[in-house]
């Protein structure tokens, strides 16, 4: 392999962080044969803290209405095409049922930002999960909310908390989102969250319009700082009715390349092959847990809405049932040899104290 690629591959196993400049050059440089060596690290790496375990989550999308007008989601506000939907505490109570009888142990409520799930409405919903559910993980994917809230979640129950910070470059930020939405409420969205004491999530797209190597590095820079527990990420895709709808989309082998830098420099990471790298290759998944990754995260949501949360276009496992997508999901973990387990699957060093809601120091 070329001598310099080398020595940075070399380097971010020993010390497990480049410089930002080192890895903008690692994927303005990378080769396939670089893939393939960092994929094998990193697969060492997820073998050592994990196994052969893959862990599940199943995904209930709880409501596609959003205060936000994000350039790339097909269901920001001004999407006037989108057909909203929202589920009720019961609908999302049945969705729970089917999935602990299908073995998942983990429960992701993901939704737009809809002003319906008050803290008054989540809180009762979550107690009642964890009640009828008591070894079960409960995540939250809701957006950006006040630090009070993200308190009165954690207290009623909620276990973690995904909110990609999207790029942790201020200026790509600003040219993704509208002006009203800020990095730095994102940011510190995350630090509440995790003086809190989720387990955090964090993330990005990847060739997301006008994206760098060099706003990348800032993004695993980010990653290396502050050492989510999860992490994902997964390929821009184009939603038509979108003001990025005619933009390009991301690259698959470029998500599977920093999912294997990540699983480096976040060991421990729980690290989905995410929906968006199923949806561009049909053999995304496999390929993405090749790289490194260990989770995956089928829809559990009711077949009836499942079309209707479409963030970006042509979203794989919108028309069948979910026992037929944990049976899907089971063939392809197995084809890459691993095991897909009904595990809660936490986080190394979760829960904290031995208890699920002791606080960090
Ligand atoms: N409203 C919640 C959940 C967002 S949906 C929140 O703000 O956290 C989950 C993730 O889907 C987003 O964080 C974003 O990174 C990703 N996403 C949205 N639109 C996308 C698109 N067009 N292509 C790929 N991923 C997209």
């Amino acid at each position: 392999m070329d001598k310099r690629l080398d020595a940075l591959i070399g380097k971010l196993a020993a010390e497990r962080a480049l410089s930002p400049e080192e890895y903008a050059e690692l994927i303005e440089t990378r080769t396939p044969e670089a893939a393939s060596r960092l994929a094998e690290l990193a697969v060492a790496e997820r073998r050592r803290w994990y196994g052969d375990k893959v862990f599940t989550r199943g995904l209930i999308e709880i409501s596609n209405f959003c205060r936000n007008d994000c350039y790339y989601c097909g269901i920001r506000r001004s999407n006037r095409a989108a057909d909203r939907y929202r589920l009720t505490p019961e609908d999302i109570l049945a969705c729970c049922a089917e999935g602990y009888a299908l073995g998942f142990r983990t429960f992701v409520l993901q939704g737009g930002e809809d002003g319906y799930y008050s803290d008054d409405v989540l809180c009762p919903l979550i107690g009642t999960m964890k009640e009828r559910w008591p070894d079960c993980a409960v995540t939250l994917s809701l957006g950006e909310r006040s630090r009070a809230s993200y308190r009165r979640l954690f207290d009623a129950g909620a276990d973690r908390y995904l909110l990609r910070h999207e790029t942790a470059d201020r200026s790509h930020y600003a040219a993704l989102h509208p002006k009203e939405l800020s990095w730095e409420n994102r940011m510190d969205c995350l630090t509440a969250l995790r003086e809190i004491g989720y387990q955090v999530g964090c993330g990005f797209m990847v060739g997301s319009p006008g994206q760098t190597a060099a706003h990348l590095a800032r993004d695993l820079t980010f990653i290396a700082d502050f050492q989510p527990e999860m992490c994902g990420i997964g390929p821009f895709l184009p939603q038509k009715d979108t003001p990025f709808g005619q933009e390009p989309p991301g690259s698959g082998e470029l998500t599977c390349f920093l999912l294997s830098v990540i699983r480096l420099i976040a060991p421990k990471v729980l690290l989905p092959a995410t929906t968006a790298l199923g949806t561009l290759d049909p053999l995304g998944r496999e390929k993405g847990l090749l790289a490194g990754a260990n989770v995956v995260m089928p829809n559990l949501s009711p077949v009836s809405v499942r079309r209707k949360y479409a963030l970006y276009d042509n979203k794989i496992c919108t028309g069948e049932e979910s026992a037929q997508c944990r049976g899907c999901l089971d063939s392809r973990v197995k084809s890459v040899g691993y095991v897909l387990v009904n595990e809660r699957g936490d986080a190394k060093g979760f829960p904290l104290g031995g208890s699920c809601h002791a606080k960090r120091d």
